[in-house]
């Protein structure tokens, strides 16, 4: 460590320092060199570059498990959000070393991605190469030729499901963080099949991210398939992340969140995540959809809009998308705010944005420096944190210093047992990784919203974004630097 007349790579000076591992919160300077945090006091320090943080929080990176969207475009817009860790861990990749080799040294911020069981049920039972991210490189469409087996098919031939698991293996293999079970997306998959993939979690030390079964109001409701997974995670060990609950437990979300805590008491280890928002996101083909999805889900056609054209959907409507663009894009009303607040105002339910990828009205993937009027997507992978923040400054949402942590060492810590770097991650200490947000608490705002023009609009009020030492966001411009680096489960 430096003693105080050195000079650091860069200084900090003067802001309100939270630090949610070890409650501080209180005016220091921040020195910060190869990368880490060196110091953090309240003598003067002096570096080569200097950030006056003077009426601002200085805050550990926020940190995303759920950042579907991964273009330049979607992660520059997340830099503006303060996101310096947007990790894609609930759908995945297949191939995993696919994803990890395309953006070393091209990352603007830190990456890491689960094994997404979807695709690797995809590459095992209709042949088709994910590609690495499998959202978006057509492979749902791709797969409408063969049947779309991995959406059809009920998994009782043991040989189908060693393919799989197979599959599986290789990207846990390839440090893979992780394995993303999206099984509301693919019902068809039998406890057998669900049983092996905990089962594999297990042998890996890895967890088990989910977007459970039976997105619903009634029976077969989202609290089965939340129980569902619990009593898998009990039954094999395996931790467990519930993402966003109060999206498949809908009007049941009280329920569902009491679940969670009847598990955490009787020891078990599951995490449950929410974002701000009462409306949701998906790809149209989603299975649940289908039939009765009226009084399943509480919404009617009129309440589903096809992102590609805006349109809002009717019975003819709805049926034509569902078979010619499975994989294209929806929004829809589906939620109550008292059960997203319910989730969110929870402590120890982290934050994490679900943020669908930004193209345009032709649904071409946004180049980096493309205006972001012309994005289009759900709004919360514009604003997700930005919005926790202003929803604690103008509705007491709760104490900022909760909300920072739900967004940073909540998630971190939940990580570290199985992904080792994240004990760098989400705290401002010595020797952490220098991922640091920087926004003024009176102003930081989402700007996004559901309007055409408005979707991708990003976040303002957070005019520094630091990742691994480098200044990323400055001034509130992203920079052309790419410090990102590659996090993984593997060890040594
Ligand atoms: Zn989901």
């Amino acid at each position: 460590m430096k003693n105080q007349n050195e000079s650091y790579d860069l200084v900090i000076l003067n802001g309100r320092v939270m630090d949610p591992e070890s409650g501080l919160d209180a005016v220091r300077n921040v020195g910060v060199a190869g990368g880490k945090i060196s110091v953090i006091t309240d003598q003067s320090i002096q570096g080569k570059e200097t950030i006056d943080a003077t009426d601002h929080v200085v805050a550990p990176g926020f940190i995303d498990l759920h950042a579907h969207g991964q273009s330049p475009f979607d992660i520059k817009t997340k830099l503006c959000d303060g996101v310096t860790a947007p990790l894609e861990i609930e759908a995945g990749a297949y191939p995993v070393d696919v994803f990890y080799n395309e953006r070393a040294g091209k990352a603007q911020a830190n990456y890491a991605v689960s094994i997404g069981h979807v695709w690797a049920r995809m590459a095992a039972l209709d042949g088709v190469d994910p590609k690495g991210l499998g959202l978006y490189t057509g492979a749902m469409n791709a797969c409408v030729a063969d049947g779309s087996q991995w959406h059809e098919k009920n998994t009782d031939d043991p040989k189908d499901i060693e393919k799989i698991m197979a599959n599986i293996e290789e990207g846990l293999k390839q440090g893979a963080v992780g394995i993303g079970v999206p099984v509301g997306y693919f019902n068809k998959c039998t406890s057998a099949e669900l049983e092996a993939v905990f089962a594999l979690a297990k042998r890996y030390n890895s967890f088990i991210a989910t977007h459970v079964r039976y997105m619903s109001n009634i029976q077969p409701s989202g609290i089965m398939g939340i129980l569902e997974v619990i009593a898998l995670s009990y039954t094999y060990d395996v931790p467990l992340l519930i993402q966003h609950i109060h999206s498949t437990s809908l009007h049941r979300t009280k329920e569902a969140l009491a679940l969670v805590d009847a598990a955490q008491k009787r020891g078990l280890n599951v995490l449950a995540e929410a974002y701000p928002y009462d409306f949701g996101s998906s790809v149209i083909g989603a299975d649940y959809l289908g039939e009765g999805f009226q009084e399943a889900i509480g919404m009617d056609y009129s309440d589903i809009l096809y992102v590609k054209t805006g349109e809002r959907m009717t019975k003819e409507l709805l049926a034509k998308y569902r078979k010619e663009d499975p994989g294209g894009f929806m929004l829809m009303h589906h939620m109550r705010m008292e059960d997203v607040d319910a989730a969110m105002q929870r402590e120890d339910v982290i934050v994490g944005s679900d943020a669908m990828g930004f193209a345009d009205v032709n649904g071409k993937a946004l180049e980096w420096d493309d205006a972001p009027e012309k994005g289009v997507a759900h709004p919360r992978g514009a604003g997700c944190f930005a919005k926790t923040l202003r929803l604690v400054r103008e509705k007491n949402y709760m104490p900022l210093m909760t909300a920072i942590s739900k967004m940073t060492y909540l998630t971190a810590s939940w990580l570290e047992d199985f992904v080792p770097a994240m004990k760098q991650l989400g705290r401002l200490k010595p020797g952490a990784n220098a991922d640091i947000t920087i926004f003024n608490p009176d102003t930081v705002t989402d700007n996004a919203a559901p309007e055409a023009g408005k979707m991708a609009l990003p976040s303002t009020g957070i005019p520094y974004v630091i990742v691994n030492g480098t200044i990323v966001v400055k001034d509130s411009e992203v920079l052309k630097v790419y410090p990102g680096q590659a996090i993984t489960s593997a060890v040594g």
